[in-house]
């Protein structure tokens, strides 16, 4: 998706503070942070929503979770507790629109979700 600012940061035509990186994930501090620790974990390839995800696709997902522990252990917020949101269209907040995984901590964090 060449207007995807997700995929010029996957393409590196956007500069990023990287946290992690494998074959099928990049993760990156969030430019503005809501937390301490805000991460958002990103599929390398472009993918839009959630509802975009069927059976064929699962394994974006479970490479998104096996992503959010590995940032946790990276930001030492594994013991401690951390938050994980994905928005999903207008409503749900959604303004980047390639699936990404936030990840907050480093703070005990608001009890209500929205
Ligand atoms: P969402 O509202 O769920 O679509 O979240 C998009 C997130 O991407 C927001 O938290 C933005 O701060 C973040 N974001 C947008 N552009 C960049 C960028 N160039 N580098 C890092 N984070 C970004
Ligand atoms: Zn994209």
């Amino acid at each position: 998706m060449s207007d995807c600012i997700f995929c010029k940061i996957v393409q590196g035509e956007i500069p990023c503070k990287k946290v992690y990186e494998d074959d099928e994930v990049l993760a990156f501090d969030d430019i503005h942070p809501m937390a301490p620790v805000h991460v958002v974990i990103i599929p390398k390839s472009h993918i839009s929503t959630l509802m975009d995800i069927d059976n064929k696709k699962i394994k974006i997902i479970n490479n998104l979770i096996a992503a959010v522990q590995k940032v946790a252990v990276i930001k030492k917020i594994d013991a401690s507790g951390f938050r994980t949101v994905i928005n999903c269209n207008a409503e749900g907040g959604q303004v980047v629109f390639h699936l990404h995984v936030h990840v907050l901590g480093g703070r005990k964090l608001h009890d209500e979700l929205g």
